[in-house]
């Protein structure tokens, strides 16, 4: 925004997107985002610490800034004329403001970034002061918030600038190791060496409508590659599109989006992780599977049920059967992959990561989700969201509905097979509980992807396969016209894998099926991983999965030659000990 003419200054602004003149105290009430065209405007860090923070919840760090000259810089002027005149300017001490706070209840260390300071540029004082900042988080053991506003690391302290952007990232990785969110809040600009360090490397991306971030700004890319910049470069919803971003936040949301995310952190922390080993759980193949009812059904005419257009998404059951969904979005890798949806909810109260597949109803939705087709970005996202949840100590909560991941070429080429490949990994040693639910399809290793749990539900009309019966009946059979033969020969249903220990319980739908009443099954399906869910919670991670190892181990069968062999498997998937 631009102020008309000196005499008018606190009057009237001019907004620098739609040019529309307006009176200054409406457009403070709207957060400095134009009311006519919704442009943001960027904010000094004192206003945007007063925007985001509870009232009078700020404590500033008891840390001043070193004014330092490391390389007696001299452009048209020395350095310290240029710090001097800024400080003048800006009334801060430095280009960042730093303290202690709280956000919609939930304390935080803060930190702020002010473009109006020399650019906002990274320096050894802005630098320490935000390790500072992050190092009060850790003793204090709250999330850290950095909000930034950057052209990069500051030219005028050479190569120690640049030093600034290993620092900071040291101190994220210590809040990592402790488990402690760190969010960042990119505001209009932030580039460089802000951008390629803490502004991208904490646990969650949000992204002010409005801002650009890149590494090196668009004037230097025309420059150094002649190229014509695509519309939208680097902006945020570009950024989205691209999977650099876990959310665009416009201004008003940012205070309720970072509330939703402290909380899900805090109820986590909240729950002590148990160090003792609870009485051991019969042993797995003692397990009753629960919950198979009903009259059987053909298993092509489950085939047909659950893949039914009307049967419910993992976006319905996230309206419904959880509440207060976060989508964070991207693998940060460059692509953000439709098909797959997480982010934090809350289910019965307690805060959880849910990650599933997702579809549609309409041929539109389907096309723009890729049939619910993942490709490696979505299975890179999904792991980056399952791994931030064991950081979190949130449980993980998986909707598996999939006819495959994605078979495409450039899939291939992104490596889709090494993609699922450490997924199933990552899931197996994840130290948090994990409750997976085939909804629908459960195709072949895509389901899988997101299935290596401590429990594995399926609802009663889904299917769960190693291939989908059209690609056995086209491998196996004459022709692809032996589906249903072939469905029926592949033990896919609810009920059949009950039976074999592939799936732990049944969840009922409401008759026919999920597709006839949502709400319904959503209710049933909330239940299900709740009670699920509950006795999971206290058992020390490490035994979880241990546990969880086990229970995938079980479906192995060989024996040493001697006969010393742990186990086999018996026709119905239990254990049998074999005598030595
Ligand atoms: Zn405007």
């Amino acid at each position: 925004m631009t102020t008309t003419a000196p005499r008018d200054e606190q009057l009237w602004s001019r907004c620098d997107g739609c040019s529309s003149l307006l009176y200054r105290k409406r457009l403070r009430r709207n957060l400095d985002v134009c009311p006519e065209c919704g442009s943001h405007a960027r904010l000094d860090a004192p206003d945007r610490v007063a925007q985001l923070v509870d009232p009078d919840s700020f404590t500033p760090l008891p840390e001043q800034a070193v004014r330092v000259d490391p390389i007696g810089f001299v452009d048209a002027l020395p350095y310290p004329h240029r710090l001097g005149a800024a400080r003048t300017g800006t009334g801060l001490d430095e280009a960042v403001v730093c303290g202690t706070a709280r956000v919609g209840g939930h304390p935080v260390a803060l930190a702020v970034m002010d473009f109006r300071f020399l650019g906002g540029s990274l320096g050894c004082a802005v630098g320490e002061l935000i390790t500072r900042t992050a190092e009060r988080a850790l003793a204090d053991a709250v999330p850290l918030v950095l909000v930034t506003a950057s052209g990069g690391a500051r030219m005028q302290e050479g190569a120690l600038s640049l030093m600034q952007m290993a620092t900071v990232s040291q101190a994220v990785a210590g809040l990592r190791e402790a488990g402690l969110l760190t969010v960042s809040v990119i505001t209009d600009p932030t580039y460089g060496g802000v951008a390629a360090s803490f502004a991208t490397n904490t646990d969650v991306v949000l992204a002010e409508s409005g801002a650009r971030l890149g590494f090196a700004g668009p004037r230097v890319i025309r420059q150094v590659t002649g190229a014509t910049l695509p519309e939208g470069f680097q902006t945020a919803e570009f950024l989205l599109r691209h999977g650099q971003v876990d959310l665009v936040v416009p201004r008003h949301a940012l205070r309720g989006r970072l509330t939703a995310l402290l909380a899900a952190a805090e109820a986590g922390r909240r729950v002590p992780v148990p160090r003792q080993e609870p009485a051991p759980r019969p042993a797995a193949g003692a397990d009753a599977p629960a919950g198979a009812t009903g009259p059987a059904r053909d298993a092509w005419e489950t085939v047909r049920t659950a893949r039914h257009p009307g049967r419910p998404t993992t976006l319905d059951y996230l309206e419904t059967a959880f509440d207060g969904f976060v989508e964070l979005h991207g693998d940060r890798l460059g692509a953000d992959c439709p098909a797959i949806v997480g982010g934090v909810a809350r289910l019965d109260g307690r805060p959880v990561m849910v990650i599933g597949h997702q579809k549609g109803h309409t041929t539109a939705e389907l096309v723009a989700r890729n049939f619910g087709m993942a490709s490696p970005a979505g299975h890179r996202k999904a792991l980056r969201l399952m791994r931030l949840a064991a950081r979190l100590h949130l449980p993980v909560v998986t909707l598996v509905d999939t006819p495959g991941a994605d078979p495409g070429v450039d899939a291939e080429q992104q490596g889709q097979a090494a993609a699922i490949a450490e997924n199933i990994l990552a899931l197996s040693v994840l130290p948090t509980p994990v409750v997976a639910v085939v909804t629908g399809e459960g195709g072949s290793g895509g389901a899988l992807a997101l299935a290596v749990a401590d429990r594995v539900l399926m609802l009663e009309h889904a299917v769960y396969s190693v291939i989908s019966p059209e690609g056995c009946a086209a491998i196996l059979w004459p022709d692809s016209s032996a589906a249903p033969q072939a469905a029926r020969a592949l033990r896919l249903t609810a009920a059949d894998l009950c039976r074999l220990g592939v799936v732990d319980e049944v969840v009922p739908e409401p008759r026919p099926a999920a597709h006839g009443d949502p709400a319904a099954a959503a209710e049933l399906l909330g239940r299900a991983v709740t009670a699920n869910l509950a006795p999971l919670l206290s058992v020390p991670p490490a035994t979880l999965v241990r546990r969880r190892r086990q229970r995938f181990r079980r479906f192995g069968a060989a024996r040493a030659v001697d006969g010393t062999g742990p186990h086999d498997v018996s026709r119905n998937g239990t254990r049998t000990e074999v005598a030595p």
